[in-house]
């Protein structure tokens, strides 16, 4: 009998090697315009960046209030990194953690509304970690179509069995539901304000749903937190349904302006996730600066969120409105800061890109795996310490990148 190996080797006249295959792969992400490469910036990720030698007006960021380089954040990080060091040194569990990363946690917690918070160090292990832990063998989980790929990832790792249902649909999460069968638990996971087109989920809807069923919700809000609801509190407290979420996930690295990631839960959930959660168990904990950031940026947020979220809601206005009068078709007047412009295929977006690049705007094209095929697009992001100036600037630099395209 013939293993597939060996099969392997008789296709290609010999084993590529590694190196090869990874070329011969690169070249067809090339060819079909889905090649990935990475910008060095020559200072802080802010409004305006500096990438070999030129100013470039920032649209692309998650760092949605600036706070990535407000001069309180910067200086809470270099304390911490004084006192405690750079690195956490392992994980919490194994070495203890410094209080600040106590104290951020009931910040979190409070900020959140919930008995505790959980950091890790980075969204993405939350998401990875908590649907895996809090799901078996005989559960389902059931998450909308276009979640995040840290979710999509979390549900592969889960043991449940998983149905996507359709965008913000709760008539499919419903069908979903009634199709599980079974006595297994249900977790119903969304991201709170998706993350590609600047939705907002149903959270209203769902929350009816799972009361009804008896199921249970876990939304991710990492483009919601610090953005809307009272004081920045996120997507659930600005839907009336933060007590009805059980799980509350969020980022530190976007509106935040840090690194890391939490979870927000009542006590014995967490309990549970600090004693099963395996991100959580085998990695080592937040890093003294990322924590202290955090919690600085945090309070800065709960203490200054009027003027914050203002700011940020007129850029996005003001940028939307613009668009759309120079003939892009934007979703119109919301105040939330991502703005898809899709413009269908990978190349075309890669060449708006470019285009816009070429105008000193630095945004680059969104393709598959990250939006569904045939939405390529460039994803706009405007943060609060945009000044009109460069909203002014980039329309410009959209408007000639339009018309070189033909995309206007
Ligand atoms: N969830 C969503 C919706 C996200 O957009 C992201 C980051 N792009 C994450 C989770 C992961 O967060 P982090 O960058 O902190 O790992």
């Amino acid at each position: 009998m013939r293993t597939g190996q060996e099969e392997k080797i008789d296709k290609t006249g010999g084993m590529a090697s590694l190196d090869g295959q990874s070329r011969q792969m690169v070249a067809e992400l090339k060819r079909r315009g889905r090649y990935r490469y990475m910008r060095p910036l020559d200072g802080a990720s802010s409004t305006r960046v500096e990438i070999d030698g030129h100013e470039y007006i920032l649209l692309s960021s998650n760092n949605y209030l600036g706070l990535s380089t407000h001069p309180e954040v910067v200086d809470a990080a270099v304390l911490a990194v004084k006192k405690f060091g750079a690195g956490a040194g392992a994980s919490r569990l194994v070495s203890g953690h410094n209080r600040l990363v106590q104290e951020l946690e009931e910040e979190i917690a409070d900020w959140k509304g919930k008995d505790r918070a959980l950091v890790f160090p980075s969204g993405y292990s939350v998401n990875a970690g908590v649907i895996s832990a809090l799901t078996g063998v005989g559960d389902f989980v059931l998450s909308d179509q276009m979640n995040h790929a840290s979710l999509i990832d979390a549900c592969r790792l889960s043991k449940a069995e998983t149905h996507v249902y359709e965008h913000s649909n709760p008539l499919d999460i419903i069908r979903k539901i009634q199709k599980t069968g079974g006595t297994g638990s249900i977790l119903i996971v969304t991201d709170g304000i998706f993350s590609m087109d600047g939705d907002i989920a149903p959270l209203r809807e769902i929350v009816s749903i799972k009361k009804k069923c008896g199921a249970h919700m876990a939304v991710d809000d990492a483009h919601g937190t610090g953005i809307i609801g009272e004081n920045g509190s996120g997507v659930a407290g600005f839907c009336g349904v933060a007590d009805d979420v059980d799980i509350l996930i969020g980022t530190l690295s976007k509106a935040v302006g840090s690194q890391g990631g939490f979870v927000a839960a009542g006590s014995d959930v967490i309990e549970r996730l600090i004693n099963t959660c395996r991100p959580f168990i085998f990695s080592t904990g937040i890093a003294p600066a990322c924590a202290a950031s955090a919690l600085a940026a945090i309070r800065i947020i709960r203490r200054d969120f009027e003027d914050l979220s203002s700011n940020l809601t007129r850029n996005a206005r003001l940028m939307r409105a613009g668009l759309r009068e120079i003939g892009f078709d934007v979703p119109a007047d919301s105040g939330i800061p991502i703005i898809p412009l899709i413009l269908g295929g990978d190349e075309a977006a890669l060449r708006f890109s470019e285009k816009l690049f070429g105008k000193g705007v630095f945004a680059p094209a969104i393709r598959p795996p990250s939006v569904p095929e045939g939405t390529s697009r460039i994803r706009i992001s405007v943060m609060a310490t945009h000044t009109e100036e460069d909203i002014d600037r980039a329309l410009e630099a959209f408007r000639a990148a339009g018309r070189a395209t033909g995309t206007i």
